[in-house]
């Protein structure tokens, strides 16, 4: 076993589908994995943090992995983003976690099923995971990757829809630790002259709630989407990553002044539109794909001194109706846009959904500052009304530097 690391003797399987087999990596149980003393050397240079994961579903199953208290708390908490952030290998969406051909470590969300008598396996959960706590991890970790060809995969929360946090047998860095987040009142990109400007640096486990909650402490505003989980500067940023205020003050890659990345040869970069300018242009809305983005600077702009917010729901009686409701709102989204309306709505019959503000998550960030009007209208049984909607969203203008109250 390897000095420090953290392994449990347990039966788990240890079942590759064919397609993978034949995959140009070395996985775990292939002889040119790295062998049990490669893996205690490597440990030591990531702080004694790199864990031969379990999957986390391991404790509702028969045998010696069941704990039948951990069992409990995990099928009470199945759905709860926040919990599942802090199970290391769990995704958000658990049809990621199992194989095409079906295999994993699925958890009843019943507690009256379990303990299950079937075979937990890793499926598409990773096999080991460094927590990385460093840059310094990071590059350590992404040169062991590549020295030994492993499936590697960066997981920063596993919000990811398309799964692209995990994967069978894949030798994981998870960024959830790196937190930090600075002010720099005045800076400017390294190697570029410029004129300084105010920016924020977050490091790249740091949530949208997590960076609206830090510029919120450094009295500015900084774009972020609508999950309070989801990561800021991981998938969403490397994605494009749009928010309620994109239309004022552009996407998140708009945003980035610059990024410190660790590129597949191990080696930390810094790129902005001075130096590794064609990285910078592939990182902001290419994904993860060209590196390990380990720090980011922002811009940041200053706070709003009051917005007014109108939320509600439009219940149709047809499916006529709501078809005529989504278009007619739809249709007038770019006039709204330009009188400084903006907000999230979701789509889904009956519903036509608005909600600028999530009250919960808005009131304690750095989106509002000052005071806060949220006016309510009210949920109608025929959408024909919906001709009147401008009306309603009269009331939901941004007035940057007044004191706007809702008239409602
Ligand atoms: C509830 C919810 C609300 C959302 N709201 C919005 C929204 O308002 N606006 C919006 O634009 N999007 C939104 N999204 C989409 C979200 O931005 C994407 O799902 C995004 O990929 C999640 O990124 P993550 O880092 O949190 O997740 P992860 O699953 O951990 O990572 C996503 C991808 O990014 C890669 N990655 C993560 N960290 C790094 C890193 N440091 N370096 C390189 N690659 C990395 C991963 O390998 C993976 O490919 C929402 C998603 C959810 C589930």
């Amino acid at each position: 076993m390897a000095a420090g690391l953290t392994l449990l003797s347990l039966s788990l399987s240890l079942i590759f589908s064919s397609a993978l087999a034949a995959a140009p990596y070395c996985l775990p149980g292939d002889s040119c994995f790295p062998s049990a003393k490669e893996l205690s050397s490597f440990n030591t240079t990531v702080g004694g943090r790199l864990v031969k994961s379990v999957p986390y579903g391991a404790v509702c199953y028969a045998g010696a992995t069941y704990d039948a208290e951990k069992c409990a708390t995990l099928v009470a908490n199945f759905v709860t983003d926040e919990f599942r952030l802090e199970i290391s290998d769990a995704l958000m969406y658990t049809n990621w976690e199992v194989t095409e051909d079906g295999t994993g470590c699925p958890v009843p969300q019943d507690i009256t099923l379990t303990p299950v008598n079937g075979t937990c396996s890793y499926g598409n959960l990773a096999s080991y995971i460094v927590e990385v706590a460093s840059t310094q991890d990071i590059v350590n970790s992404v040169k062991f990757v590549a020295k030994h060809n492993l499936r590697f995969r960066i997981k920063n929360t596993g919000h990811d829809y398309a799964g692209r946090s995990s994967g069978a047998g894949s030798f994981t860095i998870r960024t959830h630790h790196l937190q930090g987040t600075s002010f720099i009142p005045a800076f400017v990109p390294d190697g570029c002259k410029a004129t300084p400007e105010p920016a924020l640096m977050a490091e790249a486990g740091v949530s949208v709630h997590g960076l609206y909650a830090a510029a919120d402490g450094f009295n500015r505003t900084t774009i972020g989407g609508i999950g309070r989980t989801v990561g800021a500067l991981g998938g969403y940023i490397l994605g494009g990553g749009t928010g309620i205020f994109s239309h004022r003050n552009g996407l998140g890659v708009d945003n980035v002044l610059q990024f410190e990345v660790v590129t597949a040869d191990g080696k930390l970069r810094t790129v902005n539109r001075c130096q590794n300018s064609d990285l910078f242009w592939a990182l902001r809305g290419g994904g993860g794909t060209f590196g390990v983005t380990t720090r980011a600077w922002l811009k940041s702009h200053p706070p709003l001194k009051a917005t007014n917010a109108v939320t509600g729901t439009l219940v149709s009686n047809s499916t006529e109706t709501w078809d005529s409701v989504v278009r007619t709102f739809v249709d007038q989204l770019p006039a709204l846009f330009e009188k400084g309306i903006t907000g999230e709505w979701i789509a889904s019959y009956p519903y036509l959904v608005c909600a600028p503000y999530n009250p919960q998550f808005m009131l304690t960030h750095a989106l509002l500052q000052g005071h806060h009007f949220p006016a309510t209208f009210r949920a109608g049984r025929d959408a024909r009304f919906s001709r009147r909607l401008p009306l309603y969203f009269r009331h939901a203008y941004l007035h940057p530097g007044s004191d706007q109250r809702s008239q409602r």
